[in-house]
């Protein structure tokens, strides 16, 4: 088991007012599981994939990474856990505007100490892979959205992460980008890393082996895909 929570609850308070993000789930997540999270809007999708990634911290209930629990980690010691086990895909990208295509994918690997010549090696690896070799010296603001994108998911696999957490990671791409995009994560999956992803979209979620359905911020179903 790689992830268990523990009645994770998170609720958001601002201006005195108490907005339930999740409340009470329950889950557990497999290394080498490759999990979709559905939902309509507002249900609670970003807050769940947040917590897990130790982006934000809950309001009550635990995560359990390899039986530790870590939602009581400080800030800093949080930051070091995801640097080393965690690559992301945010829906905004998150790219640093000032350093070009290339820089920002090496960043991790600046992070992780990785000498410089395994880490050009590694860079242009991923850049290969997700067909944006020739947008190495741009900066994110001359690309498309739909390379950024993909700028972004190389980032967030470049260090060869245990658990990759991506939110609608082919949001802004047409169909054959989302498909590539979608196949490399299966393909990182099949090699052994734990992938959830949060998604509205049927065609990403049909990569998945497990599908969880959230409402009003509470686990509705649990569907295990057969036969992927
Ligand atoms: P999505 O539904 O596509 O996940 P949202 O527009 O709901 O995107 O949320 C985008 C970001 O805004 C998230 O990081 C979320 O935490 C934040 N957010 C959502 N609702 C609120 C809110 N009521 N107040 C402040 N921030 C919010
Ligand atoms: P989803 O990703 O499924 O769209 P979110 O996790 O963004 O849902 O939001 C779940 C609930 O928590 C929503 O009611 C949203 O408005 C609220 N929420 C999310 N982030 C914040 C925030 N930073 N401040 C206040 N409310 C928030």
């Amino acid at each position: 088991m790689l992830i268990q929570t523990i009645n994770l609850s998170k609720s958001y308070s601002n201006y005195n007012v108490e907005t339930s993000g999740i409340q009470d789930i329950n889950l557990t997540i497999n290394q080498g599981d490759f999990i979709s999270i559905m939902g309509p809007s507002g249900c609670g999708k970003s807050t769940l994939l947040n917590l897990l990634g130790l982006l934000d911290a809950p309001t009550e209930g635990q995560i359990l990474y390899k039986g530790e629990d870590v939602s009581t980690f400080s800030p800093k010691k949080s930051a070091s856990f995801r640097r080393d086990y965690i690559g992301f895909v945010f829906q905004n990208f998150n790219l640093i505007d000032s350093l070009n295509v290339y820089e920002n994918i090496e960043l991790p690997l600046v992070y992780q100490k990785i000498a410089p010549s395994e880490r050009k090696r590694r860079v242009h690896q991923v850049m290969e892979r997700l067909n944006i070799l020739h947008k190495e010296p741009f900066f994110p603001k001359q690309i498309s959205g739909g390379q950024q994108q993909r700028v972004a998911l190389a980032r967030a696999v470049v260090t060869k992460p245990e658990l990759v957490l991506a939110d609608e990671p082919t949001g802004n791409l047409d169909s054959a980008r989302g498909q590539e995009v979608m196949e490399l994560l299966a393909e990182l999956n099949e090699n052994g890393t734990t992938v959830v992803m949060v998604t509205h979209s049927q065609f990403c979620s049909d990569y998945a082996q497990k599908v969880l359905h959230l409402f009003d911020g509470q686990l509705v179903t649990e569907n295990i895909h057969l036969g992927r």
